[in-house]
């Protein structure tokens, strides 16, 4: 997934700054890091060679002392990997080289045609010293190159040209004092300062130099050096570019009094919460319009937003009595072939960049010319963007991995827009403040006491089951979800019913059992779900307002209607942190192999 930055320009400590913008991009991916520095002399003479440095691992907090990088240069690309392909060595991480170390390449993305690329590049006498696809893409530009009538900028073209797949590319080479970028599909942002220009996978790291951006679109190629020049591919014809000047405020979040990210952010729920309710009934009314005039509505989304869009099925369905549909996005493709120019799309995503959300929301805005409403976490994402019209769930920057704030927003923002369209937003709102307020209580030490007893009990354990039924479905699945990345334990959300025709077979004496029991039409049956699997040996934790012999363990929220499913949501955020303190998990804010933002498919 991985996140890209380079600088040229006035500055001579590019390779802090660019050390720095990687810093902030680490959310993309975190399992090894680089930077390569053009070397120079003091009064910034080319010296037409180039220092790279790889490390497996997290940045650290500074640029090492021990760092062999020019401490003086005007130019350096970084990256912060997510492997896909190759495992993770110092050999794997990027910037990649060519034969003779001139051309370093950073990238994000996977190029499908590696293999037969690079067959023929070893045929040509290359050596790759990496298991990665992107290792072709110095060598190919090399190769480019031995044609003398080619230049740094028509090489890097025709060898982004030849890669198949979803791409961004950011090339160094030596003797020159530009870099070159190109895209076609994942995403790139050029910051234009004075004298100098940036380049990064998103806005953020950049803003704080300048507010002037250019996203790069699509199958666009630019050359950043003395000027900045838009290329469009494949020909390399020169365009003009639209620089769009950022008015957002990213800001960075610090963790102030909490020892990890994830913690800090489950004590931020009330305040999402309440923001929504209280501020999101505009948002909500321009979705319930959408939805209304719409011939069909499709949810997509991936992960933990996934199940915020399942759980949207059912209060559109029990609230406001429509009908939608949901696919997780890199199902979407296989579904499309409904989607009609009335049709209304609505992509969930925190981050706004999940590259199985973008790609089909942009298939079916350019080719179905489908309408596209977002609910999106980040302001000036790619599907922000995107959308005609956004509900910004404003829960600010999420830095953990697992997902908390954002999906508790998520709820709150699907929930406010059911009630909207049954005309019932007043009590929409009154319920998510009641919910607000229930979770504000869990976060006091005595319901603490209540997570950690059953952390204790379920920390040794290997298999989870979870069930739901209904709306509660989705905080069974949402539990599961944070069980697996937070704590490393293999968890399982079945609906109730599902019990029966199949994992029932897997309880044995002890296997723990969790039950979401609301106050609702679910209650009866799902305490009777709970009864056979305790038959059969289970250990269940009850979840819900109401006791029940049945229940070993019990976690109790108050009754607020569909908006308890937003306290036993952040039961099952707090059961996902507590878990992976009590199972030893040193940092619980980066779980082993994973990304906040995917960005490869
Ligand atoms: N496919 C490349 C690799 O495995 C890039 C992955 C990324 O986007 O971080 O190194």
């Amino acid at each position: 997934m991985c996140g890209i930055f380079g600088y040229v320009g006035k500055r001579t400590d590019a390779a802090e700054i660019v050390f720095g913008g990687l810093k902030t991009l680490e959310y993309r991916g975190y399992d090894s890091w680089g930077i390569a520095v053009k070397n120079q002399e003091a009064g910034s003479k080319n010296l037409g060679t180039l220092t790279a440095e790889k490390e497996i691992g997290k940045l650290p907090d500074k640029l090492p002392q021990s760092s062999s990088l020019p401490a003086h240069s005007t130019l350096a690309i970084g990256h912060t990997r997510w492997a896909t392909h190759g495992g993770v060595t110092v050999e794997n991480a990027h910037p990649h080289l060519d034969c003779h170390k001139h051309i370093a390449v950073v990238h994000n993305g996977i190029i499908e045609n590696f293999l037969e690329l690079k067959e023929e590049l070893i045929k040509q006498g290359h050596k790759f010293h990496s298991e990665t696809d992107t290792e072709v893409v110095p060598h190919l530009i090399e190769e480019e190159m031995k044609d003398s009538k080619k230049g740094f900028a028509t090489a890097v073209r025709d060898a982004f040209n030849k890669l198949k797949g979803m791409n961004a590319i950011v090339v160094a080479y030596a003797p020159s004092r530009e870099i070159i970028a190109a895209k076609n599909g994942s995403p790139l942002a050029v910051g234009i300062g004075e004298n100098e220009l940036f380049i990064a996978s998103d806005a953020a790291g950049i803003s704080k130099y300048t507010k002037h951006v250019l996203f790069l679109a699509d199958n666009h190629m630019v050359i950043l050096g003395d000027h900045l020049k838009l290329l469009k591919l494949p020909d390399g014809k020169e365009v003009s570019p639209e620089i769009t000047k950022l008015t957002w405020h990213f800001e960075n979040a610090e963790k102030g009094k909490y020892p990890h990210f994830f913690i800090k952010e489950i004590h931020e729920e009330p305040r999402v919460i309440k923001n929504i309710a209280l501020n999101g009934v505009p948002n909500a009314k321009k979705f319930a319009n959408l939805i209304e005039e719409a011939f069909g509505t499709f949810l997509i989304a991936c992960g933990s937003a996934a199940y915020a869009a399942i759980g949207a099925t059912y209060l559109f369905s029990k609230i406001a009595k429509k009908h939608v549909n949901f696919s997780v996005g890199s199902e979407f493709k296989y579904i499309e072939d409904f989607v009609k120019t009335k049709t209304l799309v609505i992509p969930i995503s925190q981050s706004g960049e999940s590259i199985d959300v973008i790609e089909p929301t942009t298939k079916a805005k350019l080719e179905k010319k489908a309408k596209i409403a977002s609910i999106v976490n980040v302001l000036g994402s790619t599907l922000y963007r995107l959308s005609d019209v956004n509900f910004l769930l404003e829960s600010g920057q999420e830095k953990a991995v697992p997902a908390t704030k954002s999906f508790s927003a998520m709820i709150a923002a699907v929930f406010l827009i059911a009630y909207t369209l049954a005309g019932r937003a007043k009590e929409g709102q009154q319920l998510l403040l009641q919910a607000a307020d229930n979770i504000q209580d869990m976060l006091k030490d005595a319901y603490i006491k209540n997570i950690t007893r059953v952390t204790q009990r379920l920390k040794t354990s290997e298999h989870i089951y979870i069930i739901g039924r209904g709306l509660s479905y989705t905080a069974a699945l949402e539990a599961t979800l944070k069980l697996k990345e937070a704590a490393y334990i293999h968890a399982e959300a079945f609906p109730g019913g599902e019990l029966k025709h199949g994992f029932i077979a897997l309880i044995e004496k002890g296997t723990p059992c969790i039950v979401f029991a609301p106050n609702d039409e679910t209650y009866e049956e799902i305490v009777s779900n709970a009864q056979e699997v305790k038959a059969r040996g289970a250990y269940i934790i009850g979840i819900g307002p109401k006791n029940n012999e049945v229940f070993d363990d019990f976690l109790p929220t108050e009754d607020i209607g569909e908006a308890t499913i937003l306290p036993q949501v952040a039961i099952a955020h707090l059961l996902g942190y507590y878990l992976s303190l009590a199972r030893g998990i040193k940092d619980p804010d980066k779980p082993r192999n994973l990304a906040k933002s995917v960005t490869v498919k």
